[in-house]
């Protein structure tokens, strides 16, 4: 069946960090197709059709009348969006893709989400969506940046966590100064820190996002090193 593609409107743009950017796209009247939390949508600019790239949902499924992306200053489209997407402008939207969907059902899954940078834009759906339907599912999100002055969504997967007992967020640096006051993990994900936060092996599903190069260390280290079978690994590579 043909996508729908609909005009919307940035209703509000929120700068997460310098680099990167929250836009909230506005649905238009009468818009409501079925998708799901986790799915990425593919935009352009109407001055330039021909230029069009996928971005994850930063909100989730529950979130009715608006999409939400999140966008790092990279390549052309991530530096139009950062420095120049405003509230007001309109972008064109081609309706939600894509099967890096959370195993809510059956309930009881353990959801190791892995990321780094800007990979961890899906996690932030998959986490609302947990904590709003008050969702039994394990979820743990171990979160690769390089400074703490580069985690999107601290505060929010902070209060997330608040909520939802059965959520855990942690991060890692791997750029940090040794003076730096952080208390939390340094260096790169590796398999010893994967493992420990593996408890029911058969009912874990792995997840990775974000640039090829991370998911692919990402799927050495859990289905190579780890000896997970890929049927329990799901990856979003962004090129
Ligand atoms: C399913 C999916 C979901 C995605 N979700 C997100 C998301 O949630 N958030 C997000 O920020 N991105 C996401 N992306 C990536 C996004 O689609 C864009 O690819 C990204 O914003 C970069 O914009 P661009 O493709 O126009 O960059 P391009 O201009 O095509 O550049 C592509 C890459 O090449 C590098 N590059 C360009 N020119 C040079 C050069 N001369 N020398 C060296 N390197 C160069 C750029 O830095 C960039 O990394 C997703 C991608 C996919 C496929």
């Amino acid at each position: 069946m043909a996508k729908l593609i609909a005009e919307m409107l940035v209703e509000t743009v929120t700068m997460e960090l310098p680099d990167t950017k929250t836009l909230r796209l506005k649905w238009p009247d009468g818009y409501d197709v079925p998708f799901k939390t986790g799915q990425f949508i593919t935009i352009y600019w109407p001055d330039t059709p021909q230029y069009k790239r996928a971005y994850s949902l930063s909100s989730c499924a529950l979130d009715r009348g608006f999409y939400e992306v999140t966008v790092k200053r990279d390549g052309k489209m991530g530096t139009r969006i950062v420095d120049w997407a405003k509230a007001g402008d309109k972008l064109t939207v081609i309706e939600p893709a894509g099967k890096f969907l959370p195993v809510f059902e059956p309930p009881g899954k353990h959801l190791i989400c892995i990321a780094g940078g800007s990979g961890v834009t899906p996690f932030r759906g998959f986490a609302r969506e947990a904590a709003r339907r008050q969702l039994d599912t394990r979820i743990t999100i171990l979160y690769s940046v390089r400074t703490t002055n580069d985690i999107i969504f601290h505060e929010e997967f902070k209060g997330l966590e608040q909520e939802n007992e059965h959520l855990d967020f942690y991060v890692t640096c791997t750029r940090l100064h040794p003076s730096d006051p952080w208390t939390g993990r340094r260096g790169r994900i590796d398999a010893a820190w994967v493992k420990q936060h593996i408890h029911d092996l058969p009912n874990t599903v792995f997840y990775a996002c974000g640039p090829n190069e991370l998911v692919e260390a990402t799927e050495t280290l859990v289905l190579d090193e780890l000896k997970v079978p890929k049927e329990q690994m799901k990856t979003e590579k962004w090129g």
